[in-house]
């Protein structure tokens, strides 16, 4: 077989066997194949797209590029969830605690942040002592022991992936359905999950930016799942404004205390809830996701995954105080209000620049190396729909060092767009993809 083959067969329009594309990414992985060369199949596959069954192939080539991890010792039926990437999207460190709480075991590989939108965890890292590398027989034992482990995604998980992504980066062919579908199929698959839950998000802050390309996504996604036997559903939540109101990472930590502790911002939670109800009805512990709404309803109002998040941080080496005591949690020397310089309704935020002024304090890292600032962020005080008087203030702003100060405040009051319309709130949840196809909210 020749790599020059499989491009030009690509190049023409053609679609690739199995055969094919396990030796070239087997190849790419080995360092057999020069940048170059899978730069221009990158390219072809860009232009050209994939079949479904290319893509589920490419999927699990990549997935079989690294260590495949073994969850089948832990019992129960193991449902993943992925979220493209947000701001102000902590649901993951809501979610883990509370599904686990429910019953249901959850094993994550989770990453850094990127750009503007927040990882996991950065956020675990600013709890004191909090461990997010654990041996693999540690992560099995904490996780038969309290139903939920996270750690940080290893070099071994799907390292084709990594390769690419870089390679993408590059070459301008990030923005490909088949490519992003199998990018994060591939990690999750390898992860070892048994079934797969999505948070596609949509919007000016998202991968995404309409429905429709969302929709394909995760139709992409959801039939990739069918055919390699990981049941997977897509849950399309809206990021045309920040989910909730942090954004940095120590904060997006308070926030998801808050709404633990039953209090905080009630998009956020109801996105939480209707995540959570999917993997319970995945996991088959509730006969519906209505049962299982009202299941994690009740486990948040009696404090059992406030409970669980306090145990999950011990067991990783953290400190479980902070669920009292906030201060305990990297603090910023300095808070200053952003006020509004008109006064109507909120009709806009960018979720985008958002997230872009809190990189720009410090929170956020513009290339893979930076190093963060754990402390500093931003929280919004105000949601679209929301009415302003002048001088209100649209957010609190966490500060370290003030050298962005000045442009930190025009970024934001530039992202809030307030006039005299009567603006309609966002809907935070726009539809679900399932082997059944799309059915919009
Ligand atoms: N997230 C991923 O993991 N991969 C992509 O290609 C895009 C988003
Ligand atoms: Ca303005």
């Amino acid at each position: 077989m020749r790599i020059l083959d499989i491009i030009s067969k690509k190049r023409d329009g053609f679609a690739l066997n199995q055969l094919e594309i396990n030796f070239l990414i087997h190849a790419y992985t080995q360092d057999e194949i020069p940048d170059y060369q899978m730069g221009a199949w990158l390219m072809a596959v860009f232009l050209r797209g994939m079949t479904m069954e290319e893509t589920a192939a490419l999927t699990m080539a990549m997935a079989q590029s690294g260590n495949m991890v073994d969850l089948s010792t832990v019992a129960g039926i193991k449902v993943d969830k992925h979220s493209t990437g947000g701001v102000a999207d902590t649901t993951t460190l809501i979610l883990a605690p509370l599904v686990a709480a429910a019953g249901v075991p959850v094993a994550k590989m989770s990453g850094r942040g990127l750009g503007f939108t927040g990882g996991t965890i950065d956020k675990l890292e600013s709890i004191p002592g909090f461990k997010t590398t654990l041996p693999a027989n540690e992560f099995i034992r904490v996780l038969t022991k309290h139903n939920v482990a996270i750690v940080g995604q290893s070099m071994d998980i799907a390292p084709a992936d990594g390769k690419m992504y870089a390679l993408r980066d590059v070459t301008a062919t990030i923005e490909s359905i088949p490519l992003i579908a199998s990018s994060i199929m591939s990690k999750k698959i390898a992860a070892g999950a048994d079934k797969i839950l999505l948070d596609v998000k949509v919007g000016n802050g998202a991968f995404m930016k309409n429905i429709d390309d969302a929709v394909k996504l995760a139709e992409t996604m959801v039939h990739i799942g069918q055919l390699v036997g990981r049941e997977t559903r897509a849950v399309l939540t809206s990021m045309d404004e920040p989910l909730g109101q942090a954004v940095g990472n120590s904060l997006e930590v308070e926030e998801a205390i808050d709404i633990l502790d039953g209090r905080g911002e009630p998009a956020l939670r109801h996105v939480c809830l209707v995540l959570g109800s999917h993997m319970l009805h995945m996991a088959g512990i509730v006969p519906d996701v209505t049962a299982g709404y009202e299941k994690l309803s009740k486990i948040l109002e009696n404090k059992g995954a406030l409970h669980k998040f306090s145990e999950f941080v011990i067991a990783q080496g953290g400190n479980g105080d902070i669920i009292h005591n906030r201060k305990l949690l990297p603090q910023a020397i300095k808070q200053f209000t952003v006020g509004s310089d008109e006064q109507g309704f909120v009709q806009k935020i960018d979720a985008g620049q958002i997230g872009y002024a809190a990189m720009r304090l410090g929170a956020g890292r513009e290339y893979k190396t930076q190093v963060i600032d754990l402390a500093v962020g931003l929280m919004l005080k105000c949601r679209v729909g929301d009415f302003i008087e002048k001088n209100q203030a649209l957010a609190t702003i966490y500060v370290n060092d003030e050298t962005h100060l000045e442009q930190v405040k025009t970024l934001i009051i530039s992202a809030i767009k307030i006039g005299s319309d009567n603006a309609l709130k966002n809907k935070p949840i726009l539809g679900i993809v399932d082997k059944h196809g799309f059915s919009a909210m």
